[in-house]
């Protein structure tokens, strides 16, 4: 008897708990379906859709080679699941947990209909698994790295099978165009292609790559100029490579890594926030910040419409949120300074901008989006004070931005670094790029009022 297959945001065949159990178990009929009714308003966002379309595409090809196929459906995950489950005679499912609610919510309606069998493998630790001395879920998250720190290394990772056992029959398919995932008229992703290459043998390039330079990761991370960083949260976010191998392959490669190990201990931590809080990315996580007199969006449209196309006249908050449209991707320290510009310069709810990042990232993760906004905000369970207010011009400053505004903001181009990161103070504004929409001074002065409310 044929057990199905349910793969959701780990679409990889190496180190892949739940193939290996179901291909212990007899024929396997890997199944991918599109749930967008139960993820309501949390469907993925655009540029997570172009990257699904890719990223399946290289699954069904990996898993053909190796005689089997990926069965696409569309719907409701249980009634899809129940469907393919009749067509070829199964009644098991294996899959790796998730845990944003509307995935919790699938995996306990797919359980009352068949029996569905969980495995952990997405995460350093299952989330939820470590806690407090006194037994409860971690709020912060140094103790919680210290305490991941314990369980290290993960278990050794499994290869991709070089066979995956077929069923007699295939249950019908939907066919992967006819989903729509890829945009049509304008083609925003145009740029994407040129960054990502979606798949599991895309991944395994970007960790190729990286491990090379892993050992400068501490000087360079924070330099958006330099590929310092490894670029592998998409890959990472939709599974396409699991954490044990990311661990293994950076911490065989020697030198100071324990930095990046603890980047990666991060999205552990997002994962076990949403995992105790399912509506964190949409709520306070203090709710004095409730009382926060927001910007209403009719009198702040015009400035969050300039946030969100690289044109409030500040280049490094430009530079990054045109990154993200052209590419999907914004480095780590831009996400922050352009985070931090849209919450506390143009006092904009943090979770505006975090349904625009959700949209536009290709990484768009619902843990470490959220978690990372409320961080920024310095309205989550572990975050910045509201009271910093990042100053955008001397961050670009210091951690030498000039490349990457030259890079993505043309206008600005020709001009020096003495001058590139301010150059309306410095009488070099070219006239094709916008004056700043507010002052930094007057902004932080505004916000600082604004977070008195929240005393
Ligand atoms: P590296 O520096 O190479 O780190 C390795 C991996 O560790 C990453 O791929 C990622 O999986 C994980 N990681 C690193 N930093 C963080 C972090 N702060 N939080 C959680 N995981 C981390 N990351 C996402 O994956 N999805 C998101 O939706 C997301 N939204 C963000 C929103 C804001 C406002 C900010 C400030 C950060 C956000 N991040 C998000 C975290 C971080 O910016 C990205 O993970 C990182 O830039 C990805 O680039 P990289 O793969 O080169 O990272």
């Amino acid at each position: 008897i044929p057990a199905l297959l349910w793969f959701r945001r780990d679409l990889r065949l190496a180190d892949q708990a739940a193939l290996l159990a179901a291909a212990e178990e007899g024929p396997v009929v890997p199944v991918y379906v599109l749930d967008d009714e139960g993820a309501k308003h949390r469907a993925m966002g655009g540029a997570s859709r172009w990257w699904l379309h890719h990223s399946l595409a290289s699954l069904d090809a990996d898993l053909r080679e190796r005689g089997s196929r990926l069965i696409l459906r569309r719907g409701r995950a249980d009634a899809e699941l129940a469907a393919v489950a009749e067509a070829c005679g199964a009644s098991r499912v294996h899959c790796i947990r998730h845990y944003e609610p509307w995935w919790r919510n699938a995996e306990r309606a797919v359980a009352k209909r068949l029996d569905l069998v969980c495995h952990d493998g997405n995460y350093l630790a299952p989330p939820g698994s470590l806690t407090t001395g006194s037994g409860t879920p971690f709020k912060i998250y140094t103790p919680f790295w210290r305490a991941l720190k314990e369980h290290m290394p993960p278990p050794w990772p499994t290869n991709r099978p070089s066979t995956v056992p077929a069923p007699k029959t295939w249950p019908a398919s939907d066919k992967l165009d006819d989903w729509d995932l890829l945009p049509t008229k304008p083609d925003w992703a145009k740029g994407f292609g040129k960054e990502w290459t979606p798949g599991e043998a895309g991944a395994r390039r970007r960790v190729d790559a990286f491990v090379k330079r892993a050992g400068d990761y501490d000087e360079t991370r924070n330099l958006p100029s330099i590929e310092g960083s490894s670029r592998l949260s998409p890959h990472l976010h939709f599974g396409e490579v699991s954490p044990a191998y990311v661990w293994h392959r950076v911490a065989d490669a020697g030198g100071s890594v324990d930095i990046f190990l603890s980047e990666l201990g991060w999205r552990d931590y997002a994962q076990n926030v949403i995992a105790e809080y399912p509506d964190y990315p949409s709520k306070n996580a203090r709710d004095k910040f409730d009382k926060l007199p927001w910007r209403d969006l009719r009198e702040a449209g015009s400035d969050f419409d300039a946030w969100t196309k690289g044109q409030t006249g500040y280049p490094i908050v430009d530079a990054g949120m045109r990154q993200l449209w052209t590419t999907g991707w914004m480095h780590n320290r831009v996400r922050m300074i352009a985070a931090s510009f849209c919450i506390k310069h143009l006092l904009i709810d943090w979770r505006k901008g975090e349904q625009w990042y959700w949209d536009c990232l290709v990484d768009a993760d619902y843990g470490s989006n959220g978690v990372n906004w409320q961080w920024v905000a310095g309205t989550g369970l572990d975050s910045n004070m509201f009271s910093r207010i990042m100053a955008p011009l001397s961050q670009s400053e210091k951690f030498a931005a000039g490349d990457y505004i030259r890079q993505w903001v043309p206008e600005l181009a020709k001009l020096s670094d003495a001058v590139i990161h301010d150059p309306e103070e410095h009488g070099c504004r070219p006239k094709d790029y916008p004056a700043k929409i507010i002052g930094h001074r007057e902004a932080r002065e505004r916000a600082l009022k604004a977070g008195k409310h929240a005393k």
